[in-house]
């Protein structure tokens, strides 16, 4: 008790959910990913009426159908994209800001969009009370990615698209890093790990099987 910030919660969450899974998940050993995720403050992401359960191993309700996801598979995309302090990020699927606050942790600058637009202020004002100078979120369709601020050093999509967005590929700088589900609506997905390589080419591995919602597209 007396433990407002919920620090031991979340040390109880990087222990037995991410570094050491109790399960056969493949653990989580990126320290700087591994310390982001002892730091943000979770359950200042959810409705109030969910907190207590914030540093449980699931997604999260937010509204309008949306979730956060697991802690589990934010640290492991996180670390997929292995990130450095002066890497620019662009992340599709701003949500409740908790999937950007940990890339804000690790990254130098982070660029998030969110097609929910009420989604998108809440988590924009929630960012700018914990301070995090170094992420701009935008409401509109990330399907296309955010030309203005491309290339990015990595890309991470929380919203599965039925295949991997050549805007988004196009984005990514040479050695750039992307990370998403990708797979039918309301089915099991894969998450994909896509890289660009210095020499131009683009490989694509399968990493686990996931369950995103679905990446929808603006209309027109
Ligand atoms: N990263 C979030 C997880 C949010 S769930 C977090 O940490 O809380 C996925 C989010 O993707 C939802 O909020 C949904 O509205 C959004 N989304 C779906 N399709 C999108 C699109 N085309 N562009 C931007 N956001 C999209």
């Amino acid at each position: 008790m007396g433990n407002v910030n919920h620090a031991s919660d979340r040390d109880r969450m990087v222990d037995s959910q991410i570094q050491n899974p109790y399960d056969s998940r493949p653990p989580v050993v990126d320290d700087a990913v591994l310390r982001a995720m002892r730091k943000v403050p979770r359950h200042l992401f959810v409705p109030e009426e969910h907190q207590n359960l914030a540093y449980e191993d699931r997604p999260l309700p937010i509204g309008h159908g949306q979730t956060i996801s697991q802690p589990y598979i934010v640290a492991i995309m996180t670390e997929l994209l292995k990130l450095e302090s002066q890497h620019r990020v662009l992340e599709v699927g701003t949500g409740s800001g908790y999937q950007a606050a940990v890339l804000a942790e690790i990254a130098g600058e982070v660029y998030s969009v969110e097609i929910v637009e009420s989604l998108a202020m809440l988590a924009r004002e929630r960012l700018a009370a914990l301070d995090y100078r170094n992420v701009t979120v935008r409401a509109g369709d990330g399907y296309l990615g955010w030309p203005e601020y491309a290339p990015f050093d990595a890309i991470i999509a929380t919203a599965a698209p039925k295949d991997v967005p050549q805007s988004l590929i196009d984005q990514l700088k040479p050695g750039g890093r992307m990370v998403l589900p990708v797979g039918p609506a309301w089915r099991t997905q894969m998450l994909k790990l896509v890289e660009r390589h210095s020499d131009g080419s683009i490989t694509r591995d399968n990493i686990m099987a996931v369950g995103f919602v679905p990446m929808i597209r603006d209309k027109g």
